[in-house]
């Protein structure tokens, strides 16, 4: 009967974090995962030489130089600038919404030109608005993120780079969308297409899997291992006796639910503490009811071109294109490869058995993760972590700080 200090659910980025931090404190991690590969939502795999990004585009962005100079530990990251394109119709666009977008959309040259237009366009929206809800300008409140947009943007930005993808990224008309998700444009009067404004931005060369792979080097791994399998709550679980030594064990507390469990070979373990970075929701088996998020659909395929759309990130800002973005992998590594993968991105409402990508954090989901969350802080020996595990959207630079955080308190440090 194997005795680990921890069983860590989860082999993605915040996982792989804790197992790493915890195996150089001495503890013994048993890390695994449902899914057939490591490194959860950050996997990128090999394919015709290309490193495909499995879930969705990652692009390594952060201002904290100590967790910069923490990833750069697994892997050399290239210089890679994030720019993405926006396309609607016949029109390309620079993003984000900066003089080299504005200039292509007015034919004009200076921020003074842009400003000017925006300016115009924004007083008309609110003029409009104003007249439609009998409110003075003051008075107005956006009452619905479409309201909200063009009072920020004006008619121009609004219709041909923000409605149409933001409907599609929520599935429902921005009439019907929260406000709040729109708080402030991100207008750049500079001829600058780098999308985030952080100091240190890259894609590791070789992919990111090898982060992982390099943080769970000597630890061990299993894939395909449902936490909910072989660990269930209401399963019968191993009663000290069997085959264990007596002083391998010698508190009887250890060998009580949920501390030990059965894997799927057969192997009975035994450990002192879970990291659970799954959904905390399913950890509950859904008591309160199901947690929404939205999920994503991937269509990849290869193509016989060397270069398709000649950037890694193209958004298709109207409606009428059912898909989201294309991405085309190669360019994140500069590949010179003689075919390139693409992957269609299609938006989509969850359900159980999907795959949950983005929480929904608006008041009624808020609320309802505080009650797990109240349970969670109950628990002794059960540490919940990880975009699932907090029902947080973590890029991966927060992912990585707050798996850190959690060493420390863990470790008293
Ligand atoms: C489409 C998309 C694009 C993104 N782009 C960026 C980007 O450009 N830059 C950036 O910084 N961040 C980006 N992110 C965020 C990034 O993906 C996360 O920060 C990171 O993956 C979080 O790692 P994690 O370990 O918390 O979660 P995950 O990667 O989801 O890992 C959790 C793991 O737990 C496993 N698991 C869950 N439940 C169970 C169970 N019951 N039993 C066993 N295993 C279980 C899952 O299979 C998974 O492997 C993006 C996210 C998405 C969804």
């Amino acid at each position: 009967m194997e005795h680990y200090d921890y069983l860590v659910v989860g082999a993605g980025l915040f996982g792989a974090t804790f197992a790493y931090e915890a195996k150089k404190r001495g503890k013994k991690c048993l890390v695994i995962d449902k899914r057939d590969h490591i490194a959860g939502n950050i996997y990128t795999e090999k394919i015709s030489d290309i490193n495909v990004h499995k879930y969705g585009a990652h692009i390594f962005h952060t201002s904290d130089k100590a967790i910069w100079d923490y990833v750069n530990q697994f892997a050399d990251f290239n210089n890679y600038v994030n720019s993405p394109i926006a396309a609607y119709k016949d029109e390309t666009y620079n993003l984000p919404f900066n003089m080299n977008t504005f200039s292509r959309m007015w034919n004009i040259r200076t921020p003074e030109e842009a400003k000017e237009i925006i300016e115009k366009q924004r007083r008309e929206a609110l003029a409009e608005l104003c007249k439609k809800s009998g409110k003075s300008p003051e008075e107005f409140e956006a009452e619905n993120l479409e309201e909200q947009a063009l009072s920020l943007a004006g008619k121009d930005v609004y219709e041909k780079l923000i409605k149409g993808y933001t409907e599609k990224q929520w599935g429902r008309p921005c009439t019907e969308l929260p406000a709040f998700i729109i708080k402030r444009l991100p207008f750049r009067f500079t001829y600058d297409n780098n999308y985030f404004n952080d100091r240190y931005q890259g894609i590791p060369e070789g992919g990111y899997t090898q982060i992982i792979e390099k943080m769970l080097s000597g630890i061990e791994v299993k894939t395909e291992e449902d936490f909910f399998h072989v660990v269930g709550r209401d399963e019968p679980l191993p009663k000290k006796g069997a085959g264990q030594k007596e002083e391998e064990f010698p508190d009887d507390e250890l060998v009580i639910n949920p501390h030990g469990g059965v894997l799927s070979d057969g192997t009975t373990i035994l450990f002192d503490s879970i990291l659970f970075t799954g959904q905390i929701d399913q950890y509950y088996d859904y008591l309160f009811g199901p947690l929404q998020y939205r999920s994503v659909r991937f269509e990849t395929e290869e193509l016989d071109t060397d270069n398709y759309q000649g950037n890694a990130v193209v958004n298709y800002t109207e409606k009428e294109v059912p898909f989201t973005r294309i991405i085309e992998h190669k360019h994140f590594e500069y590949g010179k490869q003689p075919t390139t993968i693409i992957s269609r991105e299609y938006s989509s409402e969850w359900k159980p058995g999907d795959e949950p990508y983005y929480p929904v954090n608006n008041d009624e989901n808020n609320a309802l993760y505080a009650k797990y969350e109240s349970l969670a802080m109950k628990e002794d020996d059960v540490l919940f972590g990880g975009r699932l595990g907090l029902y947080k959207y973590y890029d991966m630079d927060k992912d990585i700080s707050a798996a850190l955080e959690l060493v420390r308190k863990e470790f008293g440090e």
